[in-house]
Parts: C-alpha cells; sequence; structure tokens
C-alpha cells in the first residue's frame, strides 16, 4: 500500500535521485556494533541501519531497506554523511536536519549535501519518509557508551 509518489520536481532533486538509483554503502557490516532497524507504515517503506564504531566515532554505516525513493535515498546519504563523526556530532546533525524538515528551517551549514531534501519540508507526508532513517539511526546510537 504504498502512496503515489508525487509528481514535484523540488521533491526531486538530482542528488536525491542519484542516490535512490547508486546507494552508497548498502549492505551488511560484518563487524557493526550497533544496529536498529524502523518503518514508516504510511508509506511502506522498512530501513535498516548498521553502524561501526571507533573510539565514539562511527567509523562506518550501511543500510538495507525497501521504499520510496525519498526514504531509500535519505538511507544513502545519512551513511555517507555520518562516518567519521562523533555521537555528539550526527545527533546536532539528526536535529538541525528535522528541523529543516519539520520546522521549515533554512539549511543548517553543517547539514551539506542534505540541502537537497529542503524541499521536502513542503510534503508533509513525506516528511517521515525522509526522517525514517535518521530515526533509526538515533535508535541505534541509543546503545553507544
Ligand atoms: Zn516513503
Amino acid at each position: 500500500m504504498a502512496i503515489p509518489e508525487p509528481q514535484f520536481d523540488e521533491l526531486y532533486r538530482e542528488l536525491i535521485l542519484q542516490h535512490y538509483r547508486h546507494p552508497r554503502n548498502r549492505g551488511r557490516l560484518p563487524g557493526a556494533a550497533l544496529r536498529a532497524e524502523g518503518a514508516n507504515p504510511v508509506c511502506g517503506d522498512e530501513v535498516t541501519i548498521e553502524l561501526e564504531m571507533n573510539d565514539g566515532r562511527i567509523a562506518r554505516a550501511a543500510f538495507e531497506g525497501q521504499g520510496c525513493s525519498i526514504s531509500q535515498a535519505s538511507a544513502s546519504m545519512l551513511t555517507e554523511t555520518v562516518a567519521g563523526k562523533t555521537v555528539a556530532e550526527v545527533r546536532r546533525l539528526a536535529d538541525a536536519f528535522e528541523r529543516m524538515l519539520v520546522n521549515g528551517e533554512p539549511p543548517a551549514p553543517e547539514l551539506g549535501d542534505l540541502e537537497a531534501f529542503q524541499g521536502v519540508s513542503k510534503f508533509p507526508v513525506r516528511v517521515k519518509c525522509a526522517l525514517l532513517s535518521w530515526k533509526v539511526l538515533q535508535r541505534a546510537l541509543e546503545g553507544a557508551a
């Protein structure tokens, strides 16, 4: 019961399509210390995230999942963005991403490529798609020391 993909150009920034068609870090991490999964039943999106940790930083992140282009592109971009960052840095990033999408705030500079999702903020039903992987990430990080 996936909801139809909306036909709004601004939702489909080129970077989002690139990540959807060629997802980065898709698969499992044999050495993953942290793992969480989640779903967005409204759209049928599913995302699992695995993290390898090293000295308080995320060494590598990978995801598996299925669902709409927004949810999967968001997960792909997340895995690239969080690699090498500390848990605190990632929590701030997740917060800034959520404020851009939910409150319509201008993208914070540290969001970098994630600003590609800014247009999604105009489509509340898709905001959950974009946020899913970040919610799953935060759940995974609850297990971090
Ligand atoms: Zn979705």
